[in-house]
């Protein structure tokens, strides 16, 4: 199973968790479901924050009232669900943000959505963007390492990794090959 980054989610995604920072953000991941074929595709086309997210470090308070309000407003717009939500993780003190699910973010997971940890840290040196072997995303910008992970549970409530595919982030940062004459 796969989960498609667009440009616009990417960036979504990373202003909110550096918006907050050290804070957690908390957001709804709006997109599709793309059923077709052998592979199991998540369609990501947006990731938007919940400004009323109550935000303490560790823990993003979820707010049902501004759920139900979102998803009656996708109601409109037939492309497009919410397919699942996303949270940063970050560090605290000197331990590094986790990129695994917490007890808490296991709750609430359901076997049909999509779930996006980002993992926040202090930018320790510059790294180029590219996928890892457990399916997540990683890369730096100029103040922040990020690493992107994305889950689904089973239908017995098993966390399992799918592979991010964002082909924008991999381009992003990269520097133009000097001409060699
Ligand atoms: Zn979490």
């Amino acid at each position: 199973m796969i989960a498609y980054v667009s440009q616009s989610a990417f960036w979504g995604l990373l202003i909110s968790a550096v918006e907050v920072y050290k804070r957690e953000c908390f957001g709804l991941l709006i997109g599709y479901r793309d059923r077709k074929g052998p592979d199991h595709r998540y369609i990501i086309e947006h990731a938007v924050p919940y400004q009323s997210a109550g935000r303490r470090h560790r823990t993003v308070v979820n707010n049902p009232r501004a759920h139900r309000r979102i998803e009656r407003f996708l109601q409109s717009i037939p492309q497009m669900s919410v397919i699942g939500d996303f949270h940063s993780h970050t560090m605290w003190g000197y331990s590094r943000a986790a990129s695994s699910l917490s007890d808490t973010d296991l709750q609430g997971m359901k076997a049909e959505n999509v779930y996006l940890i980002v993992s926040v840290n202090d930018r320790l040196r510059e790294v180029p963007w590219s996928y890892n072997d457990d399916g997540s995303l990683s890369g730096t910008t100029d103040d922040h390492h990020f690493r992107l992970t994305a889950y689904t549970v089973t239908a017995a409530r098993e966390p399992r990794r799918l592979a991010i595919l964002c082909p924008y982030a991999l381009g992003f940062g990269a520097r133009p090959l000097r001409a060699i004459l």
